[in-house]
């Protein structure tokens, strides 16, 4: 009998309803099962976590801190669990979950639980008004709906949850249908750290059911959502029928520039990390390369060294580096995407071959890289969401920074050169909301996340991504001695 694994609500698992099947990508096997969740149960969701606003008030910012540092000692305890987990769902290697997103994750709810440059509120003085004096006060928007993608649920769970607590509010986080085990687990951990029944419910579902219900619930003030720009853009119109604040956190085909004064093994390296990392179903993959012709060459020859040399296998063997693609609606994307760059005249200069290499039932992808991509080509514009590279070369930096602004996205961008003003000119002229410089895909808790034009609105991380969690209250304190306000009413009052 296959594991169900039910929804997370008001501190208990809730099995009843109709069921979805999770498929293992890196297998094809049964996963188990996760709850399609109706109406009624997503609003007994909204209801549960609407009346734990009040319990969670009663705990104090330090509080809440000193919960959440008690939540990463726990995630840390049973991290195999929550790293099997998410590989097992995402098809992601296990390595990967293993050295980077649970620890990842764990030092990201750490950094919630002992920042402190956020302040639940401020003292201002209003200039126009001598003597008077005003306190900004950071209020929790409420009850706020999450709702997640597939690629990395473990650190989108964190990502949204922890700082929407930090800041007072309660969550209902509806991860992605292919992948909730994780955010199931981290719900039950929340409630063992010591918050409040309700604080944290977890329902899972598609998103044109449970995602819909939860956008459509009255009781919902706050829609923190990631995907697609696609679905972005719906949730956007839904969520404006209610005027719900939203954030989103979109796609992106982000540049890797190279620059011919690069450190060439390094930024090989790097390159390669940008884009084949978690088979290039990350938002801020580095898809598209922008390489200098000095060095095409050399460069290109290198990429292929290192490629051939990648570890194919069962992701769930600590040994293999080619992660699966998580399913096979994506693989069936990235086939798509594929065939029209090569129909509008994109050369394969190498494909890892896979075959009796990987699990014969599993979703996956040869990592490619793509040469000859002109950015009226279709591969050049749409999000692949997959581990093929597009290359296209420059001659002078004022191009490399065109070819990379040359989208409708504006997440994330890398640039590599062995000179730091140039890198400093080039990245304070791109369009997108992190550029790394000689290093890619590195995520701090400290810094804002989020993109510019069609890659979103609103941040996520830093103290930015906690204040989103927020709306500010003013209070206005008179001063009666002022003979300020008397000279205003008199405006309109005669004595
Ligand atoms: P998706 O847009 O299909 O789905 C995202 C979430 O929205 C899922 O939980 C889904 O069930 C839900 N959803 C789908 N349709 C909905 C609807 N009509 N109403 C309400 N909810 C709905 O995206 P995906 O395929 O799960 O994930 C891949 C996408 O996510 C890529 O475009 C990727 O770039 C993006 N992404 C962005 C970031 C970021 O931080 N910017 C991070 C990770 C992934």
């Amino acid at each position: 009998m296959e594991k169900i694994f039910g929804n997370f609500i008001d501190g208990k698992i809730n099995e009843e309803g109709d069921k979805i099947k999770m498929i293992s990508p890196s297998d094809g096997s049964t996963a188990g099962y996760c709850m399609e969740t109706g109406r009624d149960a997503t609003d007994y969701a909204v209801n549960s976590s609407l009346n734990a606003l009040d319990k969670i008030s009663k705990i104090n910012l330090k509080e809440r801190q000193k919960l959440l540092l008690k939540l990463a000692d726990i995630i840390e305890s049973k991290s195999e669990i929550y790293s099997n987990y998410e590989s097992l769902n995402t098809g992601k290697t296990i390595r990967q979950s293993s050295f980077m997103d649970i620890p990842l994750g764990i030092e990201h709810i750490r950094y919630f639980g002992t920042v402190q440059d956020f302040r639940e509120s401020r003292e201002i003085e209003h200039p126009e008004y001598p003597g008077t004096r005003g306190i900004i006060q950071y209020v929790p928007m409420g009850t706020v709906a999450a709702i997640a993608p597939w690629n990395v649920p473990f650190l989108m769970a964190i990502w949204k949850v922890i700082p929407a607590l930090l800041a007072g509010n309660s969550v209902v986080l509806k991860p992605s249908h292919y992948t909730p085990l994780t955010a199931l687990e981290l719900a039950r951990d929340i409630k063992n750290a010591g918050f409040p029944d309700g604080s944290v419910n977890v329902i899972s579902g598609k998103g044109k059911t449970t995602g819909n219900y939860l956008i459509e619930n009255e009781k919902i003030n706050m829609i923190s959502f990631t995907g697609s720009t696609y679905t972005g853009k719906l949730v956007m119109e839904k969520a404006a029928k209610n005027l719900k604040k939203i954030t989103l956190e979109l796609g992106g085909k982000s540049p890797n520039i190279v620059f011919d004064d690069a450190d060439i093994d390094r930024s090989v390296k790097g390159v390669l990390f940008g884009i084949y990392l978690n088979s290039g179903q990350l938002c801020e993959s580095g898809s598209r390369l922008i390489l200098s012709n000095k060095i095409r060459d050399k460069f290109m020859e290198r990429m292929k060294y290192y490629l051939s040399n990648m570890v194919a296998g069962n992701p769930m063997d600590f040994n293999t580096d080619i992660s699966a693609i998580t399913n096979n609606d994506q693989l069936k994307k990235i086939n798509n995407l594929m065939e029209s760059g090569i129909n509008e005249g994109a050369t394969v200069y190498y494909s890892r071959d896979l075959k009796n290499k990987v699990p014969e039932n599993g979703f996956y992808y040869p990592p490619t890289l793509l040469m000859d991509v002109k950015p009226d080509m279709k591969i050049f514009n749409e999000e692949i969401f997959g581990p093929v590279l597009s290359v296209t070369t420059f001659d002078t930096d004022n191009e490399a920074v065109e070819i990379a602004n040359n989208t409708k996205y504006g997440l994330a961008a890398g640039i590599w050169t062995g000179d730091l003003n140039r890198a400093y000119r080039v990245a304070s002229n791109i369009l997108a909301g992190t550029v790394w410089i000689n290093d890619y895909h590195l995520l701090s808790a400290a810094a804002p996340r989020g993109g510019f034009k069609m890659s979103g609105i609103g941040r996520e991380l830093g103290l930015e991504g906690i204040y989103e969690f927020t709306q500010t209250r003013h209070l206005f304190y008179g001063n009666p001695d002022s003979g300020l306000s008397d000279a205003a009413y008199q405006l309109l009052i005669k004595e």
